[in-house]
């Protein structure tokens, strides 16, 4: 901005962030392999990897022993399906067996130089270790993920991530990685956040669906036009169902004059271990560090791409504590097909977690497909809520929706058509709507809730 000096030495390197800038990919070689290279190369780790776990995960050996599978003997990437799973209850079991890091660990403690907590819903946190080798291995990935996302070294970024164990805080590293230049906001109330954006001009966040939009409102109600006053160009957004639904998406682009890009992250592995590239048709996972399986939650067996099942995941060098199998409960599905960008990765678009699912009449609903309806139908808000309950011992749900400050729609006509919107979507319908005025339901900050179980535990 202030580059008034030109001296050759200075063109030179303008010349280099030019190219720098114009490179499609962080890492072309890896991003772009062959689909059968790739196997191999995941072959080759995964083998390794399950040869590094036996040997030195207490947890690990015994329960290959346990299930007949020796790293040894595996032949090919399918073999893996003879593994036993881990889940989040085995993590806190085996970490609970050998505080404070648990007998899944695989090195010695003096190793780890980093861990991440998760509260989950059970209140026990959940570690996870990182070596230092780790921890590089896991910015190199954020930096390509962001890179993939359209962030260059002459953006800068405003990091309002939770700094406090959460494993997305040290992502901040992978964008300085890339050469962005990098503000480290964390999770500071809307008003001082929008000062920062305001006074440092920053072109790319990291947030919420719930919160992008929360955030813009919130801009607007103070004076600030996010559109002009602000240089917000690109929002990463993760956490929720909403940057891979079409309409979430496209309401808050049109709020920040922004294009959105939805990341997947899990604490057991990666703040990110998936994002979506330019063409934004679901989310490039790091198919070299991560292997990804899509199961039938119930056989266990693995379903076809584009068909919704598990996603299981395994790390494949991840060395302090090893993620064989690990269950993340999120339905997905999966596209192995190349994509117009170029990246060989499989892309996945996430739809929901499988303890967010309720069953209506045999059906299964998640609420992202109730927010995809109702975030396309004209003339209402978009926030709503859904309420469980029982009626004779079969679940049931009601839905309540906001009307907009514009419409002047007949209340009749505007529930019939999202009536009609919702059996198309769901097969099923609720079995009450009621319509609110505009600002009658809780603006949620960060993670919204949306869902009031109102039934019974053994129902569930
Ligand atoms: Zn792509």
């Amino acid at each position: 901005m202030n580059q008034t000096i030109c001296s050759p030495q200075n063109q030179s390197l303008q010349n280099h962030s030019h190219q720098e800038h114009d490179r499609q990919y962080w890492d072309a070689t890896i991003e772009t392999l062959p689909r059968d290279e790739l196997e191999k190369l995941q072959f080759t780790r995964l083998k390794q990897h399950l040869i590094f776990a036996y040997e030195n995960s207490p947890y690990y050996h015994d329960a290959f022993i346990q299930a007949g599978v020796n790293p040894a003997d595996l032949q090919t990437l399918a073999d893996l399906r003879h593994y036993p799973f881990v889940d989040k209850k085995v993590e806190r079991t085996r970490q609970l067996v050998k505080p404070l890091l648990g007998d899944m660990l695989a090195v010695p403690e003096r190793d780890v130089v980093y861990v991440s907590a998760s509260s989950g819903s059970t209140g026990v946190p959940t570690l996870s270790p990182f070596t230092a080798a780790d921890f590089d291995n896991y910015q190199n990935i954020q930096a390509r993920l962001f890179w993939a996302a359209g962030m260059r070294p002459d953006d800068r970024y405003v990091h309002a991530l939770n700094f406090t164990l959460f494993v997305g805080g040290p992502d901040v590293i992978g964008a300085q990685k890339l050469g962005a230049l990098c503000f480290w906001a964390g999770t500071v109330p809307s008003d001082r956040l929008l000062l920062i954006m305001k006074d440092f001009q920053p072109t790319v966040t990291w947030t919420t669906p719930s919160y992008a939009w929360h955030l813009g409102e919130t801009a607007k109600a103070n004076g600030i036009d996010p559109v002009h006053d602000l240089a917000i160009r690109r929002i990463i957004v993760a956490g929720e169902a909403g940057g891979s639904i079409p309409a979430t998406r496209e309401a808050i682009e049109k709020l920040w004059n922004a294009k959105l890009y939805d990341f997947y992250g899990i604490s057991d592995i990666y703040g990110a271990c998936a994002g979506m590239c330019e063409e934004r048709k679901g989310l490039h996972l790091a198919e070299d560090d991560i292997l990804l399986e899509v199961l039938d939650p119930k056989t266990h067996e693995p379903v076809a791409d584009g068909a919704p099942g598990e996603m299981v995941l395994t790390t494949l060098t991840k060395q302090a504590r090893p993620m064989i199998r690990f269950r993340t409960g999120d339905i997905v599905t999966a596209d192995r097909s190349p994509c117009p960008c170029g990246r060989t990765h499989a892309r996945i678009t996430v739809i929901g977690r499988i303890d967010d699912m309720f069953i209506i009449s045999g059906v299964n609903v998640f609420p992202s497909d109730v927010e995809f309806v109702v975030r396309n139908i004209s003339g209402l808000s978009g926030e709503y809520r859904i309420s469980l309950f029982e009626e004779n011992h079969l679940t049931r749900f009601e839905l309540e929706i906001e009307r907009d400050e514009i419409s002047t729609e007949n209340d009749q006509l505007l529930l019939d058509r999202l009536l009609h919107d919702l059996k198309l979507r769901l097969g099923v319908k609720p079995k009450k709507i009621t319509l609110l005025p505009v600002d009658e339901l809780p603006r949620s900050t960060h993670k919204a809730k949306r869902v009031v179980d109102l039934r019974s535990a053994g129902d569930k």
